[in-house]
């Protein structure tokens, strides 16, 4: 249905722009009639290859008919036919004597097509070409190559083509991505235990988004890493007044870097009750819960967890709870928790745990870089009944 409905728009698209030719070279083009209903004739007999073949052919190139031969090639890259919208977009190249603006946006169109085709060389080529112009069509085609060293995890060039972005309107969003090229940069050398050069890289981070808590989660664990526990400590709390909604993540390295580092319970348990106040995340209830049980016993931490329950009811602290009653029961007791547990679990088993909150994109595990809109530290953990 939705390829029928695109040929009929291909279809009036190129009858308006053969109209256009025609009206311009009746006397020298007489054929130009029948051959656009052969081509009509290929594309209803379903054979679209040699329906745009023919359009081509016969649809000359220039200013009257440039719209339609543009509306044609995008039209074939949006259904993925890449291949045909690449030879559409030569083909107006090579034919068309337009002007220079024109012709830019045609070579942008083509650096799309091979973009989409993964002839990432090609298309870094041809961008490269439009870089330098002193108009809108240098500013698309910046973004395109920031697009295209980011598939090719470039990221020193990608920062490179950013930092000329970033004076512009959209000027924050190339900003909050530089700080992630400097933490994808960090993370590399912090895999390599490479310590200096992810500081390094850590510092450029933060300077270009101090919100950015993926650069404190990541100073967590080179500070741990390194076996300096307070330091590993007061990065992984700085992400309370960053965007606390990445606080969960840092819980297991805060824990572990508290612990071997003698930090004492109450202060970390007193972070934890301010991070709580902020965002009712279960997993920093469940780790202040774990702390209080340390220092107070089973009843404590099951009194802990049911009243915030009340209050914030997620299906993982249920399980939880039922957790610690279960040791305490038994007989029929016992099998009805057992029953009520894995009916909870199974609640949530194919559950997505995390969220893009730019386009709604769900997923299973922590993306910093949304694999469906491209945006950089929009996707965290959802709350609610189901996830935090
Ligand atoms: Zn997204």
């Amino acid at each position: 249905m939705e390829n029928g409905l695109l040929y009929l728009l291909v279809v009036a698209a190129i009858g308006c722009g053969w109209w256009l030719g025609r009206r311009e070279r009746k006397d020298s083009r007489p054929t130009s009639g029948p051959q656009y209903y052969a081509g009509l004739n290929y594309l209803l007999s379903e054979e679209p290859d040699r329906a745009v073949t023919r359009f081509i052919e016969d649809l000359g190139v220039n200013q009257d008919t440039i719209e339609t031969h543009l509306a044609l090639g995008s039209l074939l890259r949006r259904r993925g036919e890449v291949e045909k919208a690449v030879i559409v977009h030569q083909n107006i190249l090579a034919h068309g004597t337009l002007e220079d603006a024109v012709i830019g946006n045609v070579q942008l169109e083509l650096a799309r097509d091979y973009l989409l085709a993964g002839l990432l060389d090609r298309a870094e080529e041809l961008l490269l070409i439009l870089a330098p112009r002193q108009d809108k069509i240098a500013r698309q085609s910046l973004a395109l190559l920031v697009e295209l060293y980011e598939r090719e995890k470039e990221w020193y060039k990608a920062i490179a083509v950013s930092e000329k972005l970033a004076s512009g309107d959209d000027g924050a969003s190339y900003d909050r991505a530089i700080s992630h090229y400097y933490c994808e940069l960090a993370q590399a050398s912090l895999a390599a235990r490479q310590i200096e050069p992810a500081r390094e890289a850590l510092r450029d981070a933060i300077g270009h988004d101090a919100k950015n808590a993926r650069t404190s989660l990541l100073l967590g664990k080179l500070e741990l890493q390194q076996g300096r526990f307070p330091e590993a400590v007061k990065a992984l709390q700085r992400i309370k007044d960053q965007n606390p909604v990445y606080v969960p993540e840092s819980l297991p390295d805060l824990i572990k870097a508290s612990e071997q580092g003698g930090a004492a319970a109450e202060q970390v348990q007193q972070y934890l009750r301010a991070c709580l106040a902020q965002t009712p995340s279960i997993s920093i209830v469940l780790t202040l819960a774990s702390s209080i049980r340390q220092a107070s016993g089973d009843e404590a931490m099951a009194k802990f967890i049911a009243n915030h329950l009340k209050r914030n009811p997620t299906i993982r602290g249920l399980t939880q709870l039922i957790d610690l009653h279960i040791d305490n029961t038994s007989g029929v007791a016992k099998q009805n928790l057992a029953i009520l547990r894995s009916f909870a679990e199974a609640l949530v088993a194919d559950k997505p745990a995390y969220r893009c909150h730019e386009c709604g994109f769900d997923g299973k595990k922590l993306h910093w870089h949304c694999p469906v809109c491209k945006s950089w530290g929009t996707i965290h953990a959802i709350f609610g009944l189901e996830g935090e």
